[in-house]
């Protein structure tokens, strides 16, 4: 196991100056010491948690895997699944023969009549994107299906359908015509090329096929709806019978999906970009059952390649990894089965994961720090001078009914229905999805759980989630430098709790304001409230509209609005909980701190740590013009330099570049 980072106030590069850069200040000397290694897109503070996190899981897989009668059931399924995606001799042996009833189905495909029956067998077995990514979810095939909140009443969860079906990272790739972009769709036709080849295609017809695969989602993207717009959730609110949804594609006949999907009814269903639909249509009446069917198997091999033998896992590597990420080797093979294992029966995995490296203590105290920054939000409430009462009421309930969720879910889901062999990865990769799609979709018309999770525990990552009004933290997050139970409280402050902060303010950014206490897509503002946050926020989408030059992109501040925001608001009220938390103890926030720092200094130092670190230049380019989160540079600069209290912390003076003269601010 590699050893846990703890904040560490040596780590600060003294010789430079904090008030010009002060990422750099902070970061400077650990970047310097943890070069990316080979096979990672990027390397920082988080990463190194979650590779820690992964070595854990590890060592209850390894542990797992013994074949002892004397394992639990929940035993069973993890290690035998880890067991059977060790064996990579088996797996190799076995080569395409566990895929072949797939891909005769596909064969068998002679009418685009039946197009609803096989996409619901593909469906079935893709594994499904982790929920707090849907915005980003091209994992389908040919569109998405699954369960969401009503917008309008989130008390009933609909079925939703969504575009997808496109393996490039973003519409983007597909429409964007710079010489970068047209580069890598040529290598991207090339890799599809050789699945194809792979999975036994002859190589003339392989490179025909390739070409319509990419003719069929370059239609595809044309018809998505653009990302800036999918970020307003009234884009995405179209409800929709079936009768309806068959009236916009009449050419695939929904009833027959979703009978082969084994759906129950929705009251209704949620039609996230129609235009989609309507480009969906035309791709089924335009394209040749030939071409359809390349188009299939191509989904199928590129959702299946990293389960099936090394040929396909190397050359699904060569692209993914090596030209679009800039990754040069592929990670040791049992972090990637740690990985899957997280992934297809992650509430298995993460039981032994919380037991081990979750106490009830570290729960306590994060619950104390939430309450704190909570209430630190209440005051910033009552103090702000461009909202009505009215508003202030509203935003004021809202935040009381804000659910927090610490760690770990109250009931994990029972995966005994779930067949796991020692000897079949590709089938245990296939049934534990199929399981997962399965328990989706049976939510079609049944109340929402507002206590479900969706992300497992070992995650280092957080969300805010509007429909069911909750802010989530996974055990994984909660480890230091985040969560650190031997720290201080201005370094828990600055590290866990700006996360704490942001996922707050997430329930207040430019989506999260439309949802209600109720997590209804409501509009609880004043019109002139309205329009004063608007003109708050656009200070912040300005100044995030910039040149990226380690990307070679320009971020465009109107799709980071959200995250920024929740950055910018979230740190503030990190900071106001830390000083309310300092008061009750009878100290300040100019207090040294043990390590001979200040309190408030140790804050920014803190929020700083946890960004060290750097992407590949190809993830820096895809992250930006794919994704709503800044670089980790600007979450330090951007957000510090429009924060007064930072330029007393470190002695800056007025025109430095961390003190900006328009400092921007909503919450
Ligand atoms: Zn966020």
């Amino acid at each position: 196991m590699p050893a846990l980072e703890h904040f560490n106030i040596e780590q600060v590069d003294k010789a430079l100056d904090p008030c010009s850069d002060f990422f750099q200040f902070a970061c400077s000397k650990w970047m310097k010491a943890n070069p990316i290694p080979a096979d990672q897109g990027g390397w920082g503070t988080f990463n190194a948690l979650a590779i820690w996190n992964i070595a854990a899981i590890h060592k209850t897989l390894e542990e797992a895997a013994a074949p002892s009668p004397n394992r639990t059931p929940v035993q069973q399924k993890v290690g035998d699944y880890y067991a059977s995606c060790m064996d990579e001799d088996a797996i190799n042996k076995a080569g395409l023969i566990p895929l072949q009833p797939e891909l005769h189905r596909i064969e068998r495909l002679t009418n685009k009549s039946q197009l609803p029956e096989v996409i619901a067998s593909i469906h079935q077995m893709i594994r499904p994107a982790n929920l707090s990514y849907i915005d980003a979810a091209y994992q389908g095939a040919l569109f998405g299906v699954y369960s969401q909140p009503g917008f309008d009443d989130a008390r009933v969860t609909l079925a939703a359908l969504d575009q997808s079906g496109m393996a490039l990272p973003g519409r983007e790739f597909y429409l964007n015509d710079d010489a970068k972009s047209k580069e890598i769709r040529d290598q991207y036709v090339k890799h599809v090329a050789r699945m194809l080849e792979l999975s036994d295609e002859p190589a003339a017809r392989a490179v025909k096929d390739a070409q319509s695969v990419l003719a069929m989602e370059t239609e595809l993207a044309q018809a998505a709806m653009e990302i800036v717009l999918r970020r307003d959730p009234k884009n995405q609110n179209n409800k929709m019978s079936l009768q309806q949804i068959q009236a916009l594609t009449p050419s695939f006949n929904w009833k027959r999906y979703f009978a082969a999907m084994q759906a129950p009814a929705s009251p209704q269903y949620m039609v996230l970009a129609p235009g989609f639909f309507r480009g969906m249509e035309k791709l089924v009446q335009t394209h040749s059952v030939e071409q359809w069917r390349a188009y299939l198997r191509w989904s199928i091999l590129h959702a299946m390649a990293s389960s099936l033998s090394q040929p396909f896992v190397e050359e699904n590597f060569d692209f993914f990894g090596r030209t679009l990420g800039g990754t040069k080797e592929l990670q040791p093979r049992w972090r990637r089965c740690s990985s899957y294992a997280d992934t297809d029966l992650g509430e298995a995995v993460g039981q032994a994961y919380v037991a081990k490296y979750f106490p009830p203590e570290n729960k306590e105290r994060m619950l104390q720090m939430v309450k704190a920054i909570k209430s630190a939000l209440d005051q910033d409430i009552d103090a702000a001078t461009w909202m009505s009462d009215t508003t202030k009421k509203a935003a004021h309930a809202k935040l009381a009914a804000q659910v927090d969720k610490i760690g770990y879910p109250e009931h994990w889901h029972d995966y005994s229905s779930v067949e796991i062999r020692r000897d079949d990865f590709l089938g245990n990769v296939q049934r534990s999805s199929a399981f997962e799609i399965k328990r989706r979709i049976a939510k079609f018309g049944t109340p929402s759980n507002r206590y479900e999770w969706g992300m497992t525990p070992p995650t280092v990552n957080a969300y805010e989630d509007a429909a069911s009004n909750t802010i989530n933290f996974p055990a994984g997050i909660l480890q230091p430098p985040f969560f650190d139970a031997a720290a201080g409280e201005g370094i828990n402050y600055g590290a866990i709790g700006g996360v704490i902060g942001h996922e707050i303010i997430h329930g207040y950014d430019d989506q999260g304001r439309k949802f209600d206490a109720d997590g209804n897509l409501k509009d609880w503002w004043t019109p002139a409230d309205a329009a004063n946050y608007e003109e708050r926020d656009k200070c912040i989408t300005d100044e995030y509209t910039q040149d990226v030059p380690e990307a070679g992109a320009k971020q465009n501040g109107k799709l980071s609005a959200g995250e920024d925001t929740a950055d910018n608001g979230g740190v503030h009220i990190a900071l106001a909980g830390l000083a309310n938390t300092l008061k009750s103890q009878g100290k300040d926030l100019d207090q040294p701190a043990a390590n001979g720092a200040t309190e408030l200094q140790n804050f920014f130092l803190s929020w700083a740590n946890v960004w060290c670190g750097e992407v590949r230049p190809e993830v820096a380019r895809t992250l930006v013009i794919t994704q709503g989160h800044s670089l980790a540079r600007y979450r330090v600069n951007n957000v510090l330099g429009n924060m007064p209290e930072f330029g007393h912390a470190f002695s800056c003076r007025a025109g430095q570049s961390m003190v900006h003269a328009n400092a921007c601010r909503v919450w």
